[in-house]
């Protein structure tokens, strides 16, 4: 049955779909941690809709809120409704202390590229500059701006004239350091560019409207930015006031252990873009929350129709209260070491070249032991094997070559525990 709705997909649907290209099944239910095909197979589910699902798929709670608002309103453009006021005040309450009063949010359209264009529109208005810098291997989306400010190029090339003006600097992935160096003896050499860059009024960039970072590169194969490249990009943005937009899209809602990364390293960005796992439950929102000083929008100044999913809101704070009640920040990191422990042994096996993560965001490296290049056809077939066995892995990354997992947080230990265990069989029958 999933081969013939793959087919039927295949005959009517665009030629840029994804997923099923990789993990050819066609999905009849989901619950909690799995997913059931069509011919009735059940798979662990460690792609929970793209890192979407927080609380797994179909949490009952979240379907009880989701299905006690639908009686109320479902879309209510931009105007105040009181699910939306709980959701902002839910919302509010996981920034740090000191930034609750600073921060001001903006509902975007429903997808993390449009709270991107919005971040960049506000930063734009804001300084009335046109510049940006953004990371290479960094992800943004896939609208055009999105995409321009996007460091991984395959997507890019065939679509004709990018946006202008966007510039890219070195991120700190240490164990393929864009300049060939040891993170022990390199002294971030990869932010000294960017910073010669900006202070250089000659030949260096232009002083741009923003800089747009990912704490823990997702698409980009689950890179964890270095702790000390981050300060020093804030140090250096805040010195020349230019605002820094953290893009949570996929770090954020606790992915990373704490409800937002940027917490992670004693920063505060002046945009964040947060969208993913804002509801729980995948009902689309997106927004950015950003320092009241930059409120410099004209009413109207970035509107969208879908910018009022009330399903969204209800779910989206029901999703914090259950954040709250059952401590699933403890379990993210909890079951992140787990992971740690338990595919620790794989880095003895000579194409693996890292393993890596952040709370229940992680990635396995693989590498071709003697040339060292990206082995991205290992990873496919690795994920491949996985499915086999009944697990839905994701892989990423330069050339696709890191195996990725996105398990939901609320994830238990024994499934953990089975899924690691299915992550190294196939590791060991693809790369023995
Ligand atoms: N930013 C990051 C960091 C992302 O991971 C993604 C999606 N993978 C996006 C932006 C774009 O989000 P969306 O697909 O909802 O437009």
């Amino acid at each position: 049955r999933s081969a013939a709705l793959l087919e039927r997909q295949h005959r009517r649907e665009s030629n840029a779909r994804t997923y099923p290209r990789h993990l050819p099944i066609a999905i009849a239910n989901a619950s909690g941690s799995f997913v059931r095909d069509v011919d009735g197979n059940v798979f662990i589910d460690f792609l929970m809709g793209a890192g979407v699902l927080s609380l797994g798929h179909n949490h009952p709670e979240l379907v009880q809120a989701v299905t006690k608002q639908l009686a109320q309103i479902t879309h209510g453009l931009d105007f105040p409704t009181p699910a939306k006021d709980a959701f902002i005040e839910a919302q509010l309450s996981m920034l740090p202390r000191g930034m609750r009063d600073r921060m001001k949010l903006h509902f975007c359209g429903p997808t993390g590229a449009n709270a991107v264009d919005a971040a960049i529109k506000l930063c734009k208005t804001a300084t009335g500059r046109g510049d940006l810098i953004s990371f290479q291997g960094g992800f943004h989306g896939s609208s055009h701006a999105a995409m321009a400010l996007t460091g991984l190029v395959e997507q890019k090339e065939p679509v004709a004239n990018g946006m202008p003006g966007v510039h890219f600097f070195p991120f700190s992935y240490c164990s393929r350091c864009p300049l060939g160096l040891a993170p022990d003896s390199c002294a971030i050499n990869c932010v000294d560019y960017l910073e010669r860059s900006l202070r250089d009024a000659n030949g260096g960039v232009p002083l741009p409207a923003a800089v747009i970072l990912e704490l823990v590169q997702g698409e980009g194969g689950v890179v964890p930015a270095n702790r000390e490249f981050v300060r020093r990009v804030r140090a250096l943005t805040r010195e020349l006031d230019i605002p820094l937009i953290v893009d949570e899209v996929q770090t954020g809602c606790g992915r990373a252990g704490t409800w937002f990364a940027f917490e992670q390293y004693d920063i505060e960005p002046d945009v964040i873009v947060a969208s993913k796992a804002l509801s729980g439950i995948g009902a689309p929102v997106a927004v950015i929350f950003y320092d009241a000083e930059l409120d410099t929008w004209a009413p109207g100044a970035h509107t969208g129709t879908f910018r009022g999913n009330q399903l969204a809101f209800a779910a989206g704070t029901e999703t914090i209260n259950i954040f709250r009640r059952d401590d699933v920040l403890g379990n993210v990191r909890e079951r992140g070491e787990q992971i740690a422990d338990r595919l620790a042994k794989l880095q003895l096996n000579p194409w693996v070249r890292e393993v890596r993560g952040v709370g229940l965001m992680w990635g396995i490296e693989l590498a071709d032991p003697l040339l060292g290049q990206p082995a991205g056809v290992l990873a496919r077939k690795v994920q491949a094997r996985a499915l086999r066995r009944g697990l839905i892995l994701e892989v990423g990354g330069r050339d696709d070559c890191v195996i990725r997992m996105l398990p939901a947080l609320n994830v238990s230990a024994s499934v953990v525990d089975t899924a690691c265990s299915m992550i190294v069989d196939a590791i060991e029958e693809c790369c023995g």
